[in-house]
């Protein structure tokens, strides 16, 4: 029998009792009993006379996605936690969030949804909106649904480095599920921790609130991968906060500056000003926990991003150190378009000749690359073919 079935046998009040008994946590980033978070949205809907609610979904802050995978699964889980909640509470003002990126997963629970009278909304919880309601992670959802059947077992859902979502014992160590011999950074849930600091975790320890474990290697650039959690932060954020909105604007752009060879030398302090005032300053999960990542970048990896900034290196061989820039002779039509868009004026030719690329000068923006519509120019890691060294009309290059 479902979690939900078995809840309608009971009293409302025998429901809850058994939630107390169960000592169930919040799942995510808050980690308060279900019991406290019930309380406390009882009293918020007393006091300011609202309708009590109950809304499932990731954490705001959560732009990986990975915990999905339970909803996925079993979706009616997810739908029973949350009619469980509504029936023991006497609320049938019921929603289960999906985030934008995820947007399709909709169809997939439309049935479990319709079938406990649970609303289904697309994007971030807007919490000042929910007032009064329960808000609950949809992990929390899916174990209240264990829990009315008697079957709930406490643990962490971890994908180590992009393999299967599995539940884990809280006291399992972290060293027992990754290979931490080549690792030079873990990236655990939101932020960064040392190998060393890992191997002494215990996987309920190590606050993987959004399912994720990384190991970043040597071949790993942890200023690359930043940029990309920041960005996707940015992509996530419903810029109504103002210290959201423009704290991950600065972070994204001090960060990326840093990649590709602009860093000047106080972006790392106004990163530590800007990350530590946003997470005492936003309402929600977003907010407080995106700048983690780059708070912790940049105290446990310093080093790199003074190589990026004062060296232009990227000791991972990823950013722009690694890559050359340059034109295909065969290709180039002399249209000159491109020198027409370089910042660093760095591209040499003249009509109707092969445009050459100083790579002295260059610094890989790639502001260029859009502009040929011969597809002439070309970044890579690998190989550059011989080039002209001096002005060639077009069709005359020859390798020799
Ligand atoms: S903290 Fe960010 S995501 Fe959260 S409400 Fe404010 S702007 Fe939106
Ligand atoms: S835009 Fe392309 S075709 Fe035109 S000069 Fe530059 S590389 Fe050559
Ligand atoms: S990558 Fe940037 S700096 Fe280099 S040639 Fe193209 S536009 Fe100029």
């Amino acid at each position: 029998m479902s979690g939900i079935e078995n809840a309608k046998k009971m009293s409302k009040q025998e429901v809850l009792d058994k939630i107390a008994a169960s000592g169930i946590l919040e799942y995510g980033l808050h980690h308060e009993t279900l019991s406290e978070r019930i309380r406390m949205a009882e009293e918020e809907a007393q006091e300011e006379r609202l309708e009590l609610g109950v809304v499932a979904a990731l954490n705001n802050a959560d732009t990986d996605g990975v915990l999905l995978e339970v909803l996925k699964e079993n979706p009616e889980k997810v739908t029973g936690g949350i009619a469980i909640l509504g029936y023991a509470l006497g609320t049938d003002k019921l929603s289960l969030h999906i985030p934008e990126s995820a947007a399709e997963l909709a169809d997939l629970v439309k049935d479990a949804a319709e079938a406990e009278n649970v609303e289904i909304v697309t994007g971030l919880v807007n919490k000042r909106a929910e007032k009064g309601s329960v808000l609950m992670h949809m992990i929390t959802a899916a174990g209240l649904s264990d829990v009315l059947e008697d079957s709930f077992v406490a643990g962490i859902y971890v994908s180590a480095n992009g393999a299967e979502l599995k539940k884990v014992a809280c006291d399992t160590k972290l060293s027992d599920i990754v290979d931490l011999s080549e690792a030079k950074a873990v990236l655990a849930g939101y932020r960064y921790i040392r190998p060393e600091t890992a191997a002494a975790l215990t996987v309920g320890e190590a606050e993987i609130d959004n399912g994720l474990l990384r190991i970043l290697t040597e071949k790993d650039c942890i200023v690359a991968e930043t940029d990309e959690k920041l960005t996707a932060s940015r992509k996530q954020s419903c810029g109504r906060c103002v210290f959201c909105r423009e704290g991950l604007l600065q972070l994204q752009y001090m960060n990326n500056e840093i990649k590709e060879g602009r860093g000047k030398p106080d972006y790392i302090d106004m990163t530590k000003e800007i990350g530590e005032a946003m997470e005492f300053s936003t309402p929600c999960t977003m907010g407080q926990v995106s700048a983690k990542i780059v708070l912790s970048a940049v105290e446990l990896f310093e080093k790199e991003y003074e190589l990026h900034m004062k060296k232009k290196t990227c000791p991972a061989g990823v950013c722009f150190s690694a890559q050359t820039i340059y034109i295909d002779p065969r290709l180039c039509s002399g249209c000159g378009d491109c020198a027409d868009v370089c910042p660093k004026d760095c591209i040499d030719g003249k009509p109707k000749y092969i445009y050459m690329i100083d790579d002295f000068d260059c610094d890989r923006c790639g502001k260029c690359i859009p502009e040929c519509s011969e597809e002439a120019i070309v970044k890579t890691s690998g190989k550059v073919p011989k080039l002209p060294n001096k002005l060639t009309k077009v069709g005359k290059f020859r390798k020799r």
